[in-house]
C-alpha cells in the first residue's frame, strides 16, 4: 500500500488551516511546517514532483487583523485571505528553502480550472515549474473569488489541480485519519474504511457535514474531492496530519484511506483522445513520420506534409497518411496557423520560423492515439 504514494511520479498534498495554525493562538505552527518540509525535500530527493495546496490565508490575516471569532462575512474573509496569504507564502518559503527547494506561489479561481484557455496556460505553468524542480504552493485566490464562483474549500481545489496536471496521488492531510462509517468522535461504532473504489451513495453518506471556524472542508468536501480525483484518474490518499512527518507516516503503513481510481490519467487521456467526435482539422504525414509512430514516436514538424482546418493549440486532430488514411489522433501542439508555418521544418527551427520556442513536437507521444488496424 505504501508503494502508491513512493511510486507516484507527481503527488499533490493538500493541507487544511487547522493544521497550519494554531487554534489556540492563531499563528503559524512552525515546528509541524518545518517537519513537513523535510517530507517533501525527501519526495523530491526520490524524484518525485511535489506541488502543495495550503490553506491557512484566512486563519492567518483574519488575527491579523483582529476579526472577532465565528463566521466571517465574505469580504472580511477575502481581506483577511490578503493579509494572510503573504505570511503564508513566507512560511513556505523559508521552510522549503532550508532544504535547497524554490517556492513558486500560484493563486488560482475556480475559472482559472473550467475557462478552456486558462486551464492550459495555469497547466502549462505548473509543469513548467515542476520541470524547474520548483515546489508550487497554491491556494484559492480568496481576495477575488465571488461568492457564487469560487471552490470555497481547498480540497477540491486540491483535486481540480490533481486533475490539471495528471498527478498521480493526491494527499488530503486532515485532523482524521481517513474515512469511517460514521463520524468516530460521537459514534463509537463508527468503522474504518481502508479503501474506496467507487463513490457510492453508501461512501456519500458517510460523510458528514463536519467543518471548523479555521478551514471549510468538512469530509463531505473530501469526498466532493476524491470524486473529482477519481475521474481524472488520480488516487486520492486521506491521512492525518497530526505526525510530524506525515507523508512518511503514510509511506510506512499508517492508516488512511485510499481512494483508488479505475484508469490513470495517461489511460483515461489516450480513451479521451480517441472518442473526440468532432476533431478541429487534420495532419497530413509524410512515409517515415507513419513510420516512426508505428514505433510509439512523437510526430515531429519534419513529417507534417500538410496541415489542414482551423484549430487551436491542445485541440484534438486527425492524422492522415499521404493516402488519406486516418492513422491516429492526438493533441496538436501548435494552432493550425503556426503548424502551417513550421510544418516540414526541424524542430532547431521553430524559434526562427515562429518567434518563440514552443514545443519540439507537433504531437507529442503521450498526447497521440495510434489507431489500430
Ligand atoms: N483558501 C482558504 C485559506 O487559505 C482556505 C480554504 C479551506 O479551508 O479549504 O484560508
Amino acid at each position: 500500500m505504501s508503494e502508491r504514494l513512493t511510486r507516484a511520479r507527481t503527488v499533490v498534498v493538500k493541507i487544511g488551516s487547522s493544521t497550519l495554525v494554531d487554534a489556540a493562538t492563531g499563528s503559524l505552527s512552525a515546528g509541524w511546517l518545518q517537519a513537513f518540509a523535510a517530507d517533501v525535500a525527501r519526495a523530491r530527493a526520490r524524484g518525485q514532483d511535489v506541488v502543495v495546496v495550503s490553506s491557512g490565508a484566512i486563519a492567518l490575516g483574519r488575527r491579523r487583523l483582529g476579526l472577532a471569532a465565528g463566521a466571517l462575512k465574505l469580504e472580511e474573509a477575502q481581506a483577511a485571505a490578503a493579509v494572510g496569504q503573504i505570511e503564508l507564502a513566507r512560511a513556505w518559503s523559508e521552510a522549503l528553502a532550508g532544504h535547497g527547494l524554490t517556492v513558486a506561489q500560484i493563486l488560482l479561481t475556480l475559472g482559472d480550472t473550467e475557462n478552456r484557455r486558462r486551464y492550459l496556460n495555469a497547466r502549462s505553468t505548473l509543469k513548467t515549474l515542476l520541470g524547474m524542480g520548483s515546489i508550487p504552493v497554491i491556494n484559492e485566490n480568496d481576495t477575488v473569488a465571488t461568492a457564487e464562483i469560487r471552490f470555497g474549500d481547498n480540497d477540491r481545489l486540491a483535486a481540480r489541480v490533481a486533475g490539471m496536471i495528471e498527478a498521480d496521488v493526491l494527499v488530503l492531510l486532515s485532523d482524521i485519519d481517513g474515512l469511517y462509517t460514521a463520524n468516530p468522535r460521537t459514534n463509537p461504532q463508527a468503522r474504518f474504511i481502508p479503501e474506496v473504489h467507487a463513490i457510492t451513495p453508501e461512501i456519500e453518506s458517510m460523510a458528514g457535514q463536519a467543518g471548523s471556524d479555521m478551514g471549510s472542508g468538512g469530509m463531505a468536501t473530501k469526498i466532493m474531492a476524491a470524486r473529482i480525483a477519481m475521474e481524472a484518474g488520480t488516487h486520492m490518499v486521506i491521512a492525518n496530519s497530526a505526525t510530524p512527518s506525515p507523508l512518511s507516516a503514510i509511506e510506512q503503513g499508517g492508516r488512511c484511506t485510499w481512494f483508488l481510481a479505475p484508469h490513470s490519467p495517461a489511460a483515461l487521456r489516450k480513451r479521451w483522445i480517441a472518442g473526440t467526435l468532432s476533431p478541429a482539422g487534420a495532419l497530413v504525414i509524410d512515409e517515415g513520420a507513419a513510420g516512426a509512430l508505428g514505433q510509439g514516436r512523437s510526430l515531429l514538424p519534419a513529417g507534417v506534409a500538410r496541415v489542414e482546418g482551423a484549430f487551436e493549440r491542445g485541440d484534438c486532430v486527425i492524422v492522415r497518411d499521404m493516402n488519406g488514411r486516418e492513422i491516429a489522433r492526438g493533441l496538436v501542439a501548435y494552432g493550425a496557423d503556426d503548424a502551417r508555418r513550421i510544418c516540414r521544418a526541424r524542430s532547431a527551427e521553430i524559434e526562427a520560423l515562429l518567434g518563440h520556442r514552443g514545443r519540439d513536437e507537433m504531437i507529442h507521444r503521450d498526447d497521440l492515439v495510434l489507431l489500430k488496424g
